[in-house]
């Protein structure tokens, strides 16, 4: 089995979750008292988050390197960034290693693509919204047609990110107003929707929305799970 290393605590919240279904998953494939063999690089969320709204994403490039070098020379055989945001550095981080960075939007597009669907919602924080580092791989790597909500509906789900879920809050009326967004993204012509913030999973289900949704925590991990069992 290979090591899967997990650069993570961005939310700490969302990092259990990695690991949760990591080792359930290789229980699932190996056997009952099988464990997935890992190493977690688990950042200060209060220092990245101060970081990223003050737009120093130079300071956390240097982060996310330093954390991938020190999971690397732990004996990491694949690193996996536990967040979609912070993707936004994912090719310096590939360059500064070598060993794999396996990208949370990949397995994620292919699942879509698998299920033969084209236009996709993505809920996320404003960064990955708004920014081209994630909808670019989506639709120029994999063909996907994005859609994202609109200004008011885009500020209410970062909100909800920062103020509450990366807190370990999970408010029902936080997931009432998650639905409404999603069914707004349907009514736009979104087939599907993707979960492209590590902790939405926590708020949002499958039966709140009316078309499939992909979360990619789950998406990630699974995909760890895969390479780190592969040959
Ligand atoms: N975990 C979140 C994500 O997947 C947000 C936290 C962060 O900004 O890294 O984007």
């Amino acid at each position: 089995m290979k090591t899967i290393g997990l650069i993570g605590g961005m939310s700490w919240e969302s990092s259990a979750e990695y690991y949760r279904i990591i080792n359930e998953g290789v229980r699932e494939r190996i056997g009952p008292t099988a464990s997935a063999r890992c190493l977690l690089w688990s950042f200060n969320f209060a220092e990245i988050e101060d970081l990223q709204h003050k737009g120093d994403w130079q300071g956390l490039t240097a982060r996310m390197v330093d954390a991938a070098r020190r999971l690397e020379a732990g004996g990491s055989d694949v690193l996996l960034i536990c967040t979609n945001t912070m993707h936004r550095m994912a090719a310096d981080v590939q360059a500064a290693v070598g060993v794999p960075l396996l990208h949370i939007a990949d397995p994620t597009a292919e699942r879509i693509k698998a299920a033969g669907l084209k236009k996709v919602g993505l809920l996320g924080t404003a960064f990955t919204m708004e920014h081209a580092f994630y909808k670019g791989r989506l639709t120029d790597q994999h063909g996907l047609n994005v859609v994202v909500p609109d200004d008011d509906d885009r500020a209410t789900v970062h909100r909800i990110i920062y103020e509450e879920l990366v807190a370990g809050k999970i408010l029902p009326a936080s997931r009432d107003a998650y639905r409404a967004v999603i069914a707004r993204l349907v009514e736009s012509g979104a087939e599907a929707v993707i979960l492209g913030c590590t902790e939405i999973m926590l708020l949002v289900r499958p039966e709140d929305s009316r078309v499939p949704i992909f979360d990619t925590t789950a998406l990630h991990a699974a995909a760890a799970i895969d390479m780190a069992l592969a040959g």
